[in-house]
């Protein structure tokens, strides 16, 4: 993924992370009192991954996974678990000193992923040298323990990857090539799985799914020809087992103005999504690629994010600053619900976001579960560290803030982010 600067601040945020992540290997593993949980909800996927909550867009929050105690995500390097019934959200560390800013909290991970597997949370995270490591923790923020390097050589956190965790096997990608290895076990025992070929492309980025029992790997590419393409590899345990899966053509994106695409894949089934043109179904065995969601003439641009009952596509537009290709987006002010027969079955307005917060820039759908459509938005810039969390029900439209999201106590006006008291 090649990243683009678009403002200081932003720039400024990933040097602080990269910055933050050199300080804190080595951590200690202190016991701390558990901390008091919800009762386990049953139907938490335990694989290690979990369609709902791997976006496949980068710059949204890409450190969320559900745990029976509620939603972890990441919020400036600490874990918080968010209760969606109340709606809150709390640092995962139950010490009472703790002001929960930096790498001595119990929920301090700064990580590129997050993972739930066999009860307990996984996350990535570098050494000094810059070298990736998985870690995991017990999921009351205790027991923080390296499990294994995931990169060969140290490189820097933009050219990182997220890894993914399934049943017991860590993908990860390291200067150009994706491999595999057993969870646990020394990284030079990992097999490659597939070198990439980089002639002709000016912009590559990978991401990693899982679906029953095949893993999958998505290139999203910028040709030298200037045209976004999205090809998909199903990753075999070794080189001569990875075989190209589907690329996108013109069918799928007739003109290609946008860099954004948003895609899921769910029993054999991609569900493709890019910027300006129609929701596709393609079966993966077959090729056969059926138009699920005919959206031409209704939304110029938009993107979605897919739940096992819902497909919520938001009408937001590339960015008229930075242009179609920047990645960068603004404004989205209608979200349309959808279900898998290609049904539209809610519309909601946003309007009320912008009415609360007259400044947001952007509205940005960061995951959905089966009730609800999660998004952020961001007060005064696009990626502000200023924002607004919400939790949208798909049956009633209603818009509800997250309480205890830590942007929502920073002011966009003030120029070094420091936050306002009394604001929350
Ligand atoms: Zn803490």
């Amino acid at each position: 993924m090649k990243l683009l600067p678009k403002t200081c601040a932003l720039f400024s945020l990933l040097c602080a992370s990269a910055l933050v992540l050199c300080s804190c290997s080595g951590r200690g593993t202190p016991p701390q009192a558990a901390q008091s949980t919800p009762s386990p909800a049953p139907s938490v996927d335990t694989s290690g991954f979990q369609q709902n909550m791997c976006v496949s867009n980068v710059f949204r929050m890409n450190s969320v996974c559900q745990t029976p105690f509620g939603y972890y995500l990441q919020s400036e390097g600490i874990v918080y678990a968010l209760d969606p019934q109340t709606k809150r959200m709390a640092p995962v560390c139950s010490r009472p000193e703790c002001r929960h800013g930096d790498e001595h909290c119990n929920g301090w991970i700064n990580s590129l992923f997050l993972s739930y597997y066999n009860g307990m949370v996984y996350y990535a995270n570098s050494d000094s040298e810059d070298c990736w490591h998985l870690y995991a923790m017990q999921p009351d923020g205790t027991g923080h323990r390296k499990i294994q390097s995931i990169q060969f050589e140290a490189t820097g956190m933009i050219h990182s990857y997220q890894p993914m965790l399934y049943n017991g096997t860590v993908y990860f990608i390291d200067s150009g090539a994706l491999y595999s290895v057993a969870l646990g076990a020394d990284i030079h025992t990992a097999v490659r799985l597939l070198a990439e070929d980089s002639t002709s492309k000016l912009e590559s980025s990978w991401k990693f799914w899982a679906d029953d029992s095949a893993a999958y790997a998505m290139n999203h590419v910028l040709r030298a020809d200037g045209v976004y393409q999205d090809v998909l590899y199903q990753l075999g345990t070794d080189e001569a087992g990875t075989k190209e899966l589907w690329r996108s053509s013109q069918t799928q994106v007739p003109q290609q103005r946008d860099s954004c695409s948003s895609w899921y894949i769910s029993h054999g089934q991609l569900y493709y999504y890019a910027s300006g043109n129609d929701v596709w179904r393609i079966d993966l065995n077959s090729g056969q690629a059926h138009q699920l969601i005919g959206l031409t003439g209704v939304l110029e641009s938009g993107t979605a994010v897919f739940s096992q009952s819902a497909i919520a596509v938001l009408n937001d537009t590339p960015d008229p600053q930075w242009g179609p290709q920047s990645g960068y987006r603004s404004g989205g002010d209608t979200l349309r619900i959808y279900d898998y027969t290609g049904v539209l079955r809610r519309e909601i307005s946003l309007s009320a976001i912008y009415q609360a917060y007259p400044d947001v820039a952007h509205c940005t759908m960061v995951f959905a579960d089966d009730s609800s459509v999660y998004l952020l938005a961001y007060r005064g810039m696009e990626h502000s560290p200023s924002s607004v969390f919400y939790q949208i029900s798909q049956d009633s439209g209603a818009l509800n803030e997250i309480a205890g999201w830590i942007g929502s106590a920073l002011n966009p006006h003030t120029p070094d982010w420091q936050e306002e008291e009394g604001v929350r």
